[in-house]
């Protein structure tokens, strides 16, 4: 199987397993119990924030674990929404986790503003300006979009939210662990381990010192008391591991799964016509996403998945809806050319003959359905 979905998920990391394992067996402790297991315990977790707080740039209580990023971007928006009751704008490009999230409070009564991006995968800085209003609370952009890997103008529009006081939340479900932090004018961030080769099922929410913020899970007294609920120390523990390893060599693995990615990429513009990028601006170094003309996405995707490679179309958690990707269309695309086009998302596993095999393969599967 050559697996190209990364974007979707990545696979755990053997030294984040082994990191993990004691947790599960011999230091068993909850980390809430006083004596000395869950004592061992506690101190794992604090190892593990201390770290991912590090990493962020932030203090250790500006971190709360959660179960991945949808819970994160739901907290962050259903919380300070719940505390300030004002304007939310948003990008028209966000994750299902903040668009579905948002429309929920707006049958609530919220008043919501989506922010289109351009044709290249862009949402502006000076297009958030503008939706803007003075009763906004909180500006939601992701860092990048996770079905173009388009990177979003976010140190702007985090520069923009700070003059007028407003909260700038950002996604970064995708570039954590490929792009380096940057929390200057930010109130608050999210991210989930299984993007960077962590467990499934454990998250990051890092919210700014004194924001407006009630309590996600009422319960006990774990994280200081705003989510309760025995913490799942394994799941922690290999989340910082996996931050470690992706932090580590950082900038040589980008380079790397960009060029293997954009080997894949020459393959197939030498091969086939018709055939275009979505999301010409810069992007992360693992996204391809390609419109095949006169070709339906979810048959390349079947009859790829039939010759051993695994890719998906829109976003994993769109996978099997039938409405085409909201981003796409966002970025003008019609219905026909979002439905024509295919993620490819690339990992430090993958080999350049992977690359070309895939890109061979894939070829041979958009020719056939050209007939
Ligand atoms: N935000 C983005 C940009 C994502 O890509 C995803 C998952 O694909 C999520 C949020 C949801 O994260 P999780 O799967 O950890 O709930």
């Amino acid at each position: 199987m050559i697996y190209l979905d990364h974007a979707a998920t990545t696979p755990l990391d053997k030294r984040v397993l082994e990191a993990m394992t004691p947790y599960f067996c011999e230091q068993f402790g909850n980390a809430s119990s006083q004596h000395s297991l869950g004592r061992t315990a506690a101190n794992a977790v604090t190892e593990a924030r201390d770290f991912i707080a590090r990493t962020v740039g932030c203090h250790a209580d500006e971190i709360y674990f959660t179960s991945g990023g949808t819970e994160a971007d739901n907290w962050a928006l259903r919380g300070i929404y719940a505390a300030t009751k004002g304007h939310i704008v948003l990008s028209a490009i966000e994750h299902p986790a903040m668009i579905n999230c948002a429309k929920q409070l707006q049958k609530e009564g919220a008043n919501l503003t989506l922010v289109f991006p351009d044709k290249s995968g862009v949402v502006s800085a000076q297009s958030i300006e503008a939706a803007m209003r003075p009763d906004t609370v909180f500006v939601g952009v992701m860092s990048a979009n996770n079905e173009t890997g388009v990177l979003q103008p976010v140190k702007q529009i985090a520069a923009l939210c700070a003059q007028r006081g407003v909260f700038f939340y950002s996604d970064c479900v995708q570039s954590a662990g490929v792009l380096p932090f940057d929390i200057e004018n930010v109130g608050g961030i999210g991210f989930s381990a299984h993007k960077f080769y962590g467990p499934k099922g454990v998250g990051v929410l890092y919210l700014k010192r004194g924001t407006p913020i009630g309590r996600l899970i009422i319960g006990g007294m774990q994280e200081r008391g705003m989510r309760g609920g025995t913490t799942p120390v394994a799941n922690i523990v290999g989340c910082a591991k996996a931050l470690e390893l992706a932090v580590t060599d950082r900038e040589m693995k980008e380079r790397y799964v960009a060029l293997v990615r954009n080997r894949f990429e020459e393959k197939i513009f030498a091969s086939l016509k018709g055939v275009t990028v979505n999301g010409t601006a810069p992007r992360l170094p693992a996204h391809s996403n390609l419109c095949f003309e006169g070709c339906e996405g979810e048959q390349i995707l079947m009859l790829a998945d039939m010759l051993g490679i695994a890719i998906s179309t829109g976003s994993a958690c769109a996978a099997g809806a039938v409405t085409p990707s909201h981003v796409l269309t966002a970025m003008g695309l019609s219905e026909e050319q979002s439905r024509s086009s295919v993620r490819f998302s690339f990992g430090k596993d993958n080999t350049l003959y992977q690359a070309e095999q895939a890109a061979g393969i894939i070829i041979k599967i958009v020719n056939k359905i050209r007939g």
